[in-house]
Parts: C-alpha cells; sequence; structure tokens
C-alpha cells in the first residue's frame, strides 16, 4: 500500500533523528573552504580601521572650488602622513591611504590641477565634507558579528574572516563516508563492457556528491551480488567509516542482498522506502552511531536520493543547516502525476518557469545534466497543468 510509505519529509526527519553533530575543529581560514562555521566570528577592530581615501588625489579640507592650496605632503596606503593638513594646505594622497588629520574630504586627481613647480594644486570642484573618505568602521565595526554558525564558508566567507582579523576558525568535522555499489553487472569506468555489463557510473558519482556535501570518502568498493560477499563488504564498510553508502540491491529480486546483509550484521532497519519517484526502495537504518543508506541502483535515483536524504545529514553532522534550498516555480509544461508517489522532476529553472531536462525515466542519467533544482510533483490522480506552482528543492 502507497499509504504505508514515509513521505519525503518523514524519511528526511526520521534520518535527521539519529544524527549528532560530530563535533569541531580548528582549521587555517585558507584551508577552510567548504566547510562549515562552528563558532560566531566577530570582527577584531573596525574595517576599516581608520578613515581612509576612497580615490588617488589630494586630501583638504572641505570648501569651494577654485582653492590654490600648498602641497605639504604625501599619504600612502601603507604610510600615513604624519603631519596637521591646515586651511590652504593639500596633501597628495593614493586610494586606501589613511586620511591625515586635519583634512575631511578628498579631491579625485582629476578634479584638480597640480603645479609641481610651485608645490601647488588648484582644485576645480567644490569639496563637500567626507566627499571619497570611507569611515572607519563602514564596512563592519568592532566587535560586529560578521558570520554565524553553520554557515558554509565560500571565499567571500574566507576573505571576511579575514578582514575581521582571524587566521583560523573553528568548523564542524567531516563525515567519513564508505561506498558500496553492489551488482554483478559493473565494471570499472573505461573498461570495455562484455554483453550485460555497464560502467559503474553510481560510485563516481556518490562519491563526488559525499565529497561537495563536506564528506571525506575512506571507501569505494564494487561488490558482486552473493550473499556473502555483501556481508563481508558491508562489514568492512562498517568498520571504516560514520557513513554507509550502499547502491543497488536494495529491492526484491532474487540477486538482492543488501537487506538480509545488513539485517544479518545488526544493522537496525529504520525505514524502508519511501513515497517517492525516483527512489522508492531507499532503506536507512543505524548501526550504533554509523548511518546506513540503501540506495537504489538506477543513477538518477540515486543521485536523487543522496540529494534528499543524505546529503541532509551529512550537513547536519558537520553542524549546518540540513535543510534543502526551497523555491517555487510554475511548471513550463504540464506533468502526469504518480497516483501513489512523489516525484522529483529534475528541472531547468528560467524567468520563474521550471522546465523537466527530458524523459525523467530513472536509467537516464542524462536527465540530471543542466538540472537546476527538483520540482516536487505531488502524488494524486491526473495531469498538473502548465503554469501550475510547484515546490522546488535547488540543486546545491
Ligand atoms: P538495482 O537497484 O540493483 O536493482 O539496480 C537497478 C538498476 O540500476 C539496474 O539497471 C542496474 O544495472 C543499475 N545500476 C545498479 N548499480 C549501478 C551503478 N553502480 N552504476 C550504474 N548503474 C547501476
Ligand atoms: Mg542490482
Amino acid at each position: 500500500m502507497a499509504d504505508d510509505l514515509l513521505s519525503i519529509a518523514q524519511a528526511r526527519a526520521a534520518i535527521l533523528e539519529h544524527v549528532a553533530p560530530l563535533g569541531r575543529g580548528e582549521l587555517p581560514v585558507e584551508q577552510a573552504l567548504g566547510r562549515i562555521l562552528a563558532e560566531i566570528v566577530t570582527a577584531a577592530g573596525d574595517v576599516p580601521a581608520l578613515a581612509n581615501s576612497a580615490m588617488d588625489g589630494y586630501a583638504v579640507r572641505s570648501g569651494p572650488a577654485g582653492r590654490t592650496l600648498e602641497l605639504v605632503g604625501e599619504a600612502r596606503a601603507g604610510a600615513a602622513f604624519a603631519g596637521q593638513v591646515g586651511d590652504g594646505e593639500a596633501v597628495r594622497i593614493s586610494t586606501g591611504a589613511a586620511l591625515p588629520a586635519g583634512a575631511d574630504a578628498v579631491l579625485q586627481q582629476e578634479l584638480a590641477d597640480a603645479d609641481p613647480a610651485d608645490g601647488t594644486v588648484t582644485l576645480g570642484d567644490d569639496v563637500a565634507p567626507g566627499r571619497n573618505v570611507r569611515a572607519a568602521g563602514s564596512d563592519v565595526a568592532a566587535g560586529d558579528a560578521v558570520l554565524r554558525a553553520g554557515t558554509t564558508l565560500g571565499p567571500a566567507e574566507l576573505g571576511v574572516a579575514v578582514a575581521a582579523g582571524r587566521a583560523t576558525l573553528q568548523v564542524g568535522r567531516l563525515a567519513t563516508v564508505a561506498i558500496l555499489t553492489t551488482g554483478d553487472e559493473l565494471v570499472a569506468p573505461g573498461e570495455p563492457l562484455e554483453p550485460g555489463q555497464l560502467h559503474d557510473s553510481n560510485a563516481v558519482a556518490l562519491a563526488t556528491l559525499a565529497r561537495s556535501a563536506g564528506a571525506r570518502v575512506a571507501l569505494v568498493r564494487r561488490v558482486p551480488d552473493l550473499r556473502d560477499a555483501t556481508r563481508a563488504a558491508i562489514s568492512q564498510a562498517l568498520a571504516s567509516a560514520r557513513i554507509i553508502l550502499l547502491s543497488g540491491g536494495v529491492s526484491v529480486g532474487p540477486h538482492d542482498h543488501v537487506k538480509a546483509a545488513l539485517e544479518h550484521l545488526g544493522v537496525d532497519q529504520v525505514f524502508w522506502r519511501v513515497a517517492l519517484r525516483p527512489g522508492k526502495p531507499t532503506w536507512f537504518g543505524t548501526y550504533g552511531e554509523r548511518l546506513v543508506f540503501g540506495l537504489p541502483g538506477n543513477p538518477v535515483s540515486s543521485m536523487v536520493t543522496f540529494l534528499l536524504f543524505v546529503r541532509p545529514a551529512l550537513l547536519a553532522l558537520q553542524g549546518g543547516d540540513p535543510s534543502p534550498t526551497p523555491g517555487r516555480a510554475r511548471l513550463a509544461q504540464p506533468i502526469e502525476r504518480h497516483a501513489g508517489r512523489d516525484e522529483a522532476v529534475r528541472v531547468r529553472l528560467a524567468d520563474g518557469l521550471a522546465t523537466p531536462t527530458g524523459d525523467q525515466s530513472s536509467h537516464r542519467l542524462t536527465s540530471m545534466l543542466g538540472a537546476d533544482a527538483l520540482a516536487i510533483v505531488p502524488r494524486g490522480e491526473g495531469t498538473l497543468p502548465a503554469g501550475a506552482d510547484v515546490d522546488l528543492e535547488l540543486l546545491p
């Protein structure tokens, strides 16, 4: 009965109930790209620390155009002018140099006429107070919180952390992941195919998905459809990683050994099967604090169920927010609904319209190419018409 199956949200919640963050560690800022911040970063001082010039030009006292001022020195980035700027005086100033005492504005050099022989400069424009001056603390004030715990650290966040005075950051520890792809038909990338064989694309797709969610991949193995080999491989995976991902063999065929092997090894089932297309046979269980995911073998199902269920767990383990990035769009074309399962339709987004990436069969891995989001088409009767609003989970 379809009604017995967990919804996507229920399955995700059931997984997250078993996730406790792994704790944190300190990293040099330049090694923290993609990691999840485990502390609040506050600015050690004002940024910029001092009022400084936004232009190359002349630091002056504000006043009308036409004044001819005596040049009394120079302020450069990193080398301030030590004196005072009085009435009738100007200091040559570079972008980023501290505004000298006495000056309250900068006139850019294009609007000034310097006479080096005379040691003077004539101002070609009125100069209002504060013109071309960046105030101290105008980016960040001392003590301001600039980054929240749980933030994923990208280049901008790392730069802001450095500007705020930091050389190291506390980040969530990475989960270790073991990946077992099951199937007698699987061969390594690039190998010639005998009849009935296919290239093991899931191993690469899952390992790279895991790394891009901030995990360390400790083991990747192909496993034949044999009871004992499946048991042995799962034992090895349980011994080598916190998160175990299995692909394939989790349905009910005569050569599907994954569920029985997990049960034999004492992995506790939390759920099996989700009201989801693609991805119905998804299995999840725990072994102590290890989390075990049995993902369906079809390449699209495997990627979609990783994105919907495994990725949130990996983020939560690092102390991040597991919620998907939501969105809404209108369908560009009608979609026939599945009576019993919500469908994760791969779509491209443009101008508020969601356009499916072609035939959505779960073996068509090319339907993932160029996809911006999963449009969640709720189960039900009939067809969702073009123009209907759908919920999206934006792809990372
Ligand atoms: P299964 O879930 O084991 O019944 O596999 C479902 C389908 O996915 C079959 O057509 C398999 O050949 C295919 N498949 C299983 N594992 C992989 C894999 N690692 N890479 C690509 N396709 C796979
Ligand atoms: Mg199989």
